[in-house]
């Protein structure tokens, strides 16, 4: 069995993993369009146009090379339980139901666990504690150690340009441009896991999708309350601790009409010392001035050292700290279309149609008294930032879904007859959590039982 994995990213690094595991002789050939480090939308040379509002979900939030955007995420692995939605669809209660069954042996792989309980803290929200990978392993193809399997032969500078596929839905072959000039090859089995918008373009350029534009939301998030003092509400503590050089992080979520949203905490968000530790673990980037930043605020910064260090905490400059509200856009009509334009390949760009409706106002406004609810029970001393939430100024963040309207497991493993897709975007909603992780159970269950399983037909 010839397998080819698209992308060497996130998603691509855990495939192969899994599939190494459960087939310690599998023949893996994994394409990326990787040629230096890993770069940003417009240094790798992808085109992209925003047609309506602002979403920087492309421009900023995807990363070509190995370990794609894990290798600049904050890398927490949260999944989906019974309390994230009222009214999930069939695929969702799939999504739900083998989180569930497979979350403690996917966070093994990482080496991590959450035991901790989801509480009920109101008749509106429920709190869930996500944890995060270790500052210093965060890019999945590092990790999983891509590069040593020698089962698998890395072909750079390869990026795949469309998929032919026969009647039947079965790939025959992929196209791909290396070093300039188009080739061909074949494979018994694809996991096309080029991120979700490459993907999506992929598919749309290979007419592998009914339609020429592929439907997609994402989260919102404004800044909403400023909190003086306590980081407890009620019996909950919101202040991140610290387990070896990883974070335990807490949240609280909720749901408007079937579109979910999540409060939770940010600290010292006027603490330049603070900035220079995220750009240096976050991005790899350093600059001598931040040695000077640091030396300008001594008491600070040695706080931050005590409460890190000692305390294993999260420091919490002047007490103050704050709570954001991030919710789905509930808008149903945003969309990318192939371009006109052609990016630096010569192949096709994207145009973004993205923005955010009416509905979301009213689900902010909900959002925004079942926060206060808490806090005032809890008496917590708050301002409110923003007393009316104005959701065309909120930033998008980048957990692409609902674009492949998968109505159940099957038809997701089943759509094409020799391929699986992996992305967010394969979600049909985020929910109240950054989703990567939510995903990744399923691959394990894929390759456990049905991997392969249309591919000699
Ligand atoms: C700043 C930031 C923080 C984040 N934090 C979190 C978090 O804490 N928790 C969470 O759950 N999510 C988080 N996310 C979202 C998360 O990073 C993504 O959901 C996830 O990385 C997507 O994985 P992917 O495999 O689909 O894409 P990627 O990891 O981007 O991988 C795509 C790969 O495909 C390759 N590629 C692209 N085009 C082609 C082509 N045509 N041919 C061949 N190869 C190609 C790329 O080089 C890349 O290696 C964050 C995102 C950002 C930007």
């Amino acid at each position: 069995m010839r397998i080819a994995v698209i992308g060497a990213g996130t998603y691509g690094s855990y495939v192969i993993d899994g599939l190494l595991r459960k087939y310690p002789d599998a023949d893996i050939t994994l394409f990326d369009v990787w040629q230096r480090g890993v770069k940003s939308e417009q240094e790798i040379g992808y085109y992209t146009t925003l047609k309506q509002a602002l979403y920087k979900g492309l421009s900023d939030g995807r990363f070509f090379g190995f370990g794609g955007a894990s290798d600049k995420w904050g890398g927490q692995l949260l999944t989906f339980s019974d309390n994230d939605f009222a009214h999930p669809d069939a695929f969702m209660r799939d999504v739900i139901s083998v989180d569930k069954a497979r979350k403690d042996e996917m966070l093994a792989k990482f080496k991590i666990e959450n035991k901790y309980p989801e509480h009920h803290i109101s008749d509106e929200l429920f709190t869930k504690t996500g944890v995060w990978l270790s500052a210093f392993h965060r890019n999945f193809f590092n990790w999983f150690r891509i590069h040593k399997r020698k089962q698998v032969k890395i072909l750079t500078q390869a990026r795949v340009v469309r998929l032919i596929a026969d009647d039947s839905e079965a790939i025959k072959e992929i196209v791909y441009l290396h070093n300039g000039k188009e080739q061909k090859a074949s494979f018994d089995y694809y996991f096309l896991t080029a991120g979700a918008f490459e993907s999506a373009r992929i598919l749309l350029a290979s007419g592998m999708l009914k339609g020429d534009k592929v439907y997609f939301s994402d989260h919102l998030s404004t800044k909403v309350f400023k909190i003086k003092g306590t980081t407890k509400i009620k019996d909950e503590d919101f202040v991140f601790r610290m387990r070896g050089t990883s974070l335990i992080t807490k949240r609280m979520i909720g749901e408007k009409d079937d579109t979910s949203y999540y409060v939770h905490p940010v600290f010292n968000l006027r603490f330049p010392f603070f900035d220079c530790m995220k750009e240096v673990l976050f991005k790899h980037h350093f600059e001598w001035k931040y040695i000077w930043i640091a030396l300008k605020d001594i008491p600070h910064c040695l706080g931050f050292a005590w409460a890190v260090l000692v305390q294993r905490k999260m420091y919490v400059l002047n007490n103050e700290w704050y709570l954001y509200i991030d919710a789905e856009n509930p808008a149903k009509d945003c969309y990318i279309t192939l371009s006109e334009q052609k990016d630096a390949f010569g192949i096709q760009g994207v145009d973004v149609y993205y923005h955010v409706g009416d509905k979301a106002a009213e689900v902010y406004e909900s959002a925004k008294q079942a926060a206060k609810n808490v806090l005032d029970e809890a008496g917590v001393c708050y301002e409110v930032l923003a007393e009316r939430i104005d959701v065309q100024t909120c930033e998008d963040i980048y957990h692409p879904y609902g674009m492949f309207d998968f109505k159940s497991i099957d038809d997701y493993f089943g759509r094409w007859r020799n391929m699986l897709v992996v992305t967010t975007g394969c979600l049909p909603r985020s929910g109240g959590i950054n989703p990567t992780a939510s995903l990744l159970p399923m691959v394990d269950e894929f390759i456990e039982k049905h991997a392969f399983a249309g591919a000699d037909k």
